[in-house]
């Protein structure tokens, strides 16, 4: 057992391997408020990765409905209720100490168990095998809002609570992939070794010669992203569409490409990317990275259960209409200034935003060229401006792969072309 430094947790905390970082990490930023929850994400994933025999059932990617969808069904309460369990044997709380917010510590320290920690065994960490009929859909309670009892105690939609901060019936479109964890359960669990993070680029993978179908990966990564596939008898999951990622797809002119489920997304909720990673394990600065600017600066994005201990490399920006307690155990403690700052986006965060589903090509850099001041309003009770900015995006290999102005242009139809489809 080694100590390892997990800056979402903002301490050190165990792991079975030693500290040891990849060079470039895969990551990515999900709009919530976007989504739409058309799933042409777990489609896409599906028609490149998972149409083969024995993969029937399997969602690298899945969108659910909260609070009540799961995929597994019920994942994350079930491995919720078994944390919440080891913190009351254990006599601790799950809280975290918002006083030790730095640069090290974004979100604070997490005073709570892990999976890992909660277990109390060195290589193992909680966790469960979902059986057979909670993998049945990878959407139960499809767009099902949760109720509200009015006055006289009946359930039923609510005919007021619809004013923000918090909708009194509400429901929101998560997105799920694998995280790429920076430190994987699923690696931890396997008593094959047949599970390694990639050093270019921090991929996690399962190694299908070496796999033996044990399902410890399943057992105990808590997002449940690792499948069992029964005409192998191995597991698989997620591969973060590698060969994209190398630039070695046909359209990808050599460099990186988003993933499959990022670059067919219509709601525009989704951005991919690559971010340097120091020898310490944090990030090297980079403020023109649009992943950068957007989980580090200005924090809008944040890791999903970051309790669980993983260092997951998928990050949120909150729904803005959900309760906030059930956004904090979910998110953890930085929903509120997430939710702050995109609702009343500061000038770079709205011309950063604009770069969402632009390109196929992973952007690594963008410039903002200012224009003129379009809109004084209020917003959240202050004086907001906007400006109409020209932010470009390039690519690995520092040329120009998007151009997009904040305010969208207005394209006429000429005259001749009135009414003609
Ligand atoms: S999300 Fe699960 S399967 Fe993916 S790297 Fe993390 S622990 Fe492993
Ligand atoms: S990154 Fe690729 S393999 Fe992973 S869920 Fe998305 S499409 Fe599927
Ligand atoms: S494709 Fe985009 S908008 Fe549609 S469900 Fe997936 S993440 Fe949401």
């Amino acid at each position: 057992m080694s100590e390892v430094y997990n800056w979402h947790l903002g301490r050190k905390m165990n792991y079975i391997f030693p500290e040891v970082h990849p060079q470039k990490q895969f990551a990515a930023v999900f709009n919530i408020n976007r989504c739409i929850g058309c799933q042409t994400c777990s489609g896409a994933c599906k028609a490149t990765w998972t149409f083969s025999k024995g993969q029937e059932y399997m969602w690298w990617n899945n969108v659910e409905s909260k609070p009540y969808g799961g995929y597994p069904q019920h994942w994350d309460v079930k491995i919720l209720e078994m944390l919440d369990k080891a913190h009351q044997t254990a006599n601790k709380k799950a809280e975290w100490d918002s006083t030790k917010v730095a640069a090290e510590s974004p979100y604070g320290v997490y005073n709570g168990l892990t999976i890992t920690e909660a277990s109390g065994a060195a290589d193992q960490a909680l966790g469960y095998i979902p059986p057979d009929t909670e993998w049945r859909a990878p959407n139960f309670y499809e767009d099902t809002s949760t109720g509200y009892k009015d006055k006289s105690g009946k359930l039923g939609i609510h005919t007021e609570g619809v004013k923000l901060p918090e909708h009194q019936t509400w429901f929101f479109y998560l997105q799920r992939l694998c995280n790429h964890c920076t430190y994987p359960a699923c690696a931890a669990a396997c008593p094959r070794k047949a599970i390694y993070k990639r050093p270019e680029d921090g991929i996690v993978l399962i190694d299908q010669a070496r796999c033996r179908g044990y399902r410890k990966c399943m057992e105990q990564c808590p997002y449940k992203k690792s499948m069992y596939r029964g005409t192998t008898r191995t597991t698989e999951k997620c591969v973060g569409c590698y060969p994209r990622v190398e630039g070695k797809d046909q359209l990808s002119d050599g460099v990186p490409m988003e993933t499959r489920c990022m670059a067919v997304c219509p709601g525009k909720i989704r951005m991919n990317g690559l971010v340097d990673v120091g020898a310490n394990g944090a990030w090297k600065e980079d403020k023109q990275h649009p992943l950068y600017f957007m989980i580090k600066m200005e924090k809008v994005a944040l890791p999903l259960y970051p309790q669980f201990g993983t260092e997951p490399n998928i990050y949120y920006i909150p729904p803005r209409w959900a309760p906030r307690a059930y956004l904090h155990q979910m998110f953890g403690p930085g929903v509120d200034e997430a939710i702050a700052r995109y609702t009343a986006p500061s000038r770079e965060l709205l011309a950063v935003m604009q770069l969402f589903r632009t390109t196929q090509k992973m952007i690594f850099r963008y410039e903002i060229k200012e224009g003129p001041l379009v809109l004084e309003t209020e917003v959240n009770g202050k004086p907001w401006k906007m400006y109409n900015d020209t932010v470009i995006g390039f690519d690995a290999k520092g040329r120009e792969a998007a151009r997009l102005t904040v305010v969208e242009p207005i394209y006429e139809r000429p005259k001749e072309r009135m009414n003609s489809i």
